[in-house]
């Protein structure tokens, strides 16, 4: 078979600066606002007529950031505690033989003023992820509810999140507070540690938005120790 060539046709603004606690599939962090600025030639009106009419869109994009990694026919998911192997198409991982991924996402607004920009929430998406595509979501032919869900039938379980009196104190200091300190709740309680690492010692940092948020996770409950504004190493 030829191979095909696809050109991206949008760039994902992000608040999650690194893989590193991403959430594994949409809709875990639904306080992750993120935009989808289309690029040149399709950043005109007329491609998204009709969109805003649509609730929930389906976004495919490339796995850009593990590209390189290439693909097994055999993967861990972390759902199986990151031990027992499934079948690469029997699973939602990066490492695939085309790195694409597919979210299935809230549709908060359409701005065509200048350019085009969709507001979208809760996606699992890294900053700067080339979109290839974006289609309506059909609830009629696409809302399933009684399919089976192999593995991960349900949400996963989760972690109760508390914080330090001085995480309280140096949330108050960054940009948007109320809206970090949602999205570090849903973010943490999803334990974002690597399935096989359980060290409570550990302490951990995740970039979020402009922010630096240092937390370990020790019997079930994720502590928020730091808030501190990013700073490159
Ligand atoms: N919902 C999508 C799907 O099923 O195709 C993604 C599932 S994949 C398990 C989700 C993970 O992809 C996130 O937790 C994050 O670590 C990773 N991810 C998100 N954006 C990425 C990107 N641009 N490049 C590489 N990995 C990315």
């Amino acid at each position: 078979m030829q191979p095909y060539t696809f050109t991206p046709i949008g760039l994902i603004h992000s608040p999650f600066k690194e893989k590193f606690g991403i959430p594994r599939q949409p809709a875990l962090a639904q306080s992750a606002r993120m935009t989808l600025e289309l690029l040149p030639p399709f950043n005109q009106p007329d491609t998204v007529r009709g969109l805003e009419a649509f609730s929930h869109v389906w976004l495919q994009f490339v796995f850009h950031d593990t590209l390189a990694r290439g693909w097994s026919p055999l993967v861990r998911p972390p759902r199986l505690g990151g031990n027992a192997k499934v079948g690469v198409f029997a699973s939602r991982s990066t490492h695939r033989p085309n790195a694409l991924g597919l979210s299935l996402v809230p549709l908060l607004g359409v701005d065509t003023r200048n350019g085009v920009t969709l507001t979208l929430a809760g996606a699992d998406l890294l900053d700067g992820t080339p979109v290839l595509d974006i289609k309506p979501y059909i609830p009629f032919v696409e809302a399933i509810p009684d399919a089976r869900g192999g593995f991960v039938d349900g949400p996963p379980p989760t972690l109760v999140v508390r914080w330090s009196a001085v995480a309280q104190q140096q949330l108050a200091a960054q940009p948007g507070a109320a809206e970090l300190a949602a999205l570090i709740d849903e973010v943490l309680a999803q334990d974002p540690r690597p399935a096989y690492q359980d060290d409570p010692g550990r302490v951990y940092g995740v970039h979020l938005y402009h922010s630096n948020v240092r937390f370990r996770i020790a019997d079930g409950v994720a502590e928020v120790l730091e808030i501190a504004a990013f700073a490159p190493n």
